[in-house]
């Protein structure tokens, strides 16, 4: 897939004259909200209160629990369906209209603004940025065009976005624009540390026990460049941990030199997979996602399976073995 990046801020610029003009707004981001779809928010719904709008923040699930901490996260709305869109609907960190899992919000005046590649466009008014290390990027610049300050809440949010999106400041999609906003986070008064601690070191052991179990079974394919991992209800229960605990465990495996890319499978139910696939500098794991009707980035996407865990696993080493091979041969 090519990479169709939007650098042009006329759109970004129609969003802010959009907002001023609007009274009451509701946010909206993907399933399972990860770091991004909740720092983008927060730090969205922050700027727009302090404009003295009217602001909610709904999601079809919970955050993730390390987030409860930073401020707002708590007053997110879990909901299935809105009545009310309000005079604006922004969605944020979302590739596809469906993906927000919220019904009732087609029914408002839709902005999206998002960084996933492919996505659908599905707003009245689309501001997508492949070349944003994470959504909060985009709306930490949306934030400043709408000339509100960088309050320690925004720049909290705004750093967790960034944090969570790029693997610790791991992806390839890092840029100086990264570290800027970071500088200007800091700036206001953010303490990295106190972030970093609050989402990666405030776990229960169950999680520790079910990272172990899960790596002890890990395979690695003939040339040692491919890690698959899997994780079902019972070993999770076994470890006093949940599927939410196994958060970040994907990107254990690409601490070993050798290793490329890893590919995650999650039984939701028989025959039925949630997968989700992380690489190394070139190599494309969002093709192989979108195949499957799923998507992401170039080195973290995931997606939605059927089959058994036999077909699937030989299924995905195939293709994702096709992409290493592509990297390695210079294609
Ligand atoms: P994760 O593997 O952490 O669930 O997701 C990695 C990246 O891929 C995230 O940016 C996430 O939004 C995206 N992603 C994961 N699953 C899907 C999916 O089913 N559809 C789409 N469009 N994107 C996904
Ligand atoms: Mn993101």
């Amino acid at each position: 897939m090519t990479t169709t990046t939007t650098t042009d801020t006329s759109v970004r610029d129609r969003i802010a004259e959009e907002i001023r003009k609007r009274q009451r707004f509701v946010l909206s981001s993907h399933v399972r909200p990860d770091g991004d779809a909740i720092g983008s928010q927060l730090a969205m719904a922050f700027a727009l209160r302090h404009l003295g709008k009217t602001v909610r923040v709904v999601n079809c699930d919970m955050p993730p629990s390390p987030m409860l901490v930073f401020p707002g996260v708590a007053e997110i709305e879990v909901a299935q369906r809105v009545d009310d869109p309000g005079d604006a609907v922004i969605i944020m960190e979302c590739g596809d209209f469906a993906r927000t899992g919220v019904a009732g919000l087609d029914r408002g005046f839709v902005i999206n603004i998002d960084h996933h590649l492919g996505n659908t466009m599905y707003g009245a008014l689309n501001w997508f940025d492949a070349s944003a290390a994470a959504c909060g990027e985009m709306v930490f610049d949306l934030i400043q065009k709408l000339g509100v300050p960088l309050t320690p809440e925004i720049a909290t949010h705004t750093y967790v976005a960034i944090l969570t999106d790029t693997g610790s400041f791991h992806y390839s999609s890092i840029s100086s624009r990264t570290f800027d906003i970071c500088r200007q986070c800091v700036e206001a008064g953010l303490d990295p540390p106190a972030v970093a601690r609050s989402i990666f070191d405030s776990n229960n052991l169950g999680r520790l026990k079910l990272f172990g179990a899960v790596l002890s079974r890990m395979e690695l394919d003939a040339s040692g460049r491919l890690a698959t991992v899997w994780v079902d209800r019972a070993l999770a229960r076994n470890c006093g941990g949940t599927y939410e605990d196994t958060e970040g465990l994907i990107n254990l495996p690409l601490t070993v030199k050798e290793i490329q890319a890893v590919v995650f499978f999650k039984e939701q139910g028989p025959d039925d997979w949630r997968i989700s696939m992380r690489s190394k500098g070139e190599i494309d794991v969002n093709s192989v996602a979108t195949e499957f009707g799923g998507g992401g980035h170039k080195n973290a996407a995931g997606c939605s399976a059927t089959g058994t865990f036999a077909e699937l696993t030989a299924l995905f080493r195939k293709k994702i073995t096709e992409q290493i091979d592509k990297v390695s041969a210079g294609v």
